[in-house]
């Protein structure tokens, strides 16, 4: 991260690292957090509270994200357990997310996730319907700060993490949480500020 930063001309502390500890097993997960890295990301509601659910006591400052999709009968839960959640992507969603937020009193921060590659079988926002869709959370009560985005494995990735920033900049959102294991040290040179790493941290899974 830091030498990918560095080559970018941008400062170290630019952007951090969320460890993506969906499907390792808690042997994996421990000398990561003896590292010190208390920011993980998980794709599954019910995987996430299972795994880190008693675990918040040992570990203060843990931060735990939500990266995976959301369905919206799972929107009390993941209110209440995650700090982050980086997968908004549908009206109904948003709608459920703000329902929770007023009735529990509690807000995670939330990010918007944009389909980037426009692919049929992701997540996400068309980058088309971005600015409206964050003109409807808004109209929730929402605050939305920042976006993420997973972009197609195939060919280069530089303008899709480009296209990110950009509707990030017009919106005036600071947060783009792109880059993987493979791609990271490309989402850094396009502005990522964080960038979420499974099996280049853990292994394969
Ligand atoms: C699994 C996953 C990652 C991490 O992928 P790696 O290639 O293992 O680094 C990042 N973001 C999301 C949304 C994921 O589901």
């Amino acid at each position: 991260m830091h030498k990918a930063l560095k080559a970018a001309g941008r400062a170290p502390d630019a952007a951090y690292l969320t460890a993506v500890s969906k499907n390792q097993p808690w042997e994996a997960i421990v000398p990561v957090l003896r590292a010190g890295q208390r920011r993980f990301g998980e794709n599954r509601v019910q995987e996430a509270i299972e795994r880190w659910g008693g675990k918040r006591a040992d570990y203060p400052g843990l931060e735990l994200r939500l990266i995976g999709p959301l369905q919206s009968n799972k929107a009390a839960e993941a209110v209440a357990f995650f700090n982050v959640i980086e997968s908004i992507d549908r009206d109904k969603i948003a709608r459920a997310i703000a329902d929770e937020i007023q009735k529990q009193g509690k807000a995670p921060v939330l990010y918007v996730q944009v389909n980037i590659g426009e692919e049929e079988q992701k997540s996400g926002v068309l980058p088309a319907d971005a600015d409206a869709f964050l003109a409807t959370c808004k109209g929730y009560g929402l605050t939305i700060a920042g976006l993420m985005c997973i972009p197609p494995v195939k060919g280069p990735r530089g303008p899709y993490f480009a296209l990110l920033k950009k509707i990030a900049d017009r919106n005036g959102l600071t947060h783009l949480s792109m880059g993987m294991s493979d791609d990271f040290e490309t989402a850094l040179a396009f502005g990522s500020t964080e960038i979420r790493v499974g099996s280049a941290l853990f292994g394969q899974r």
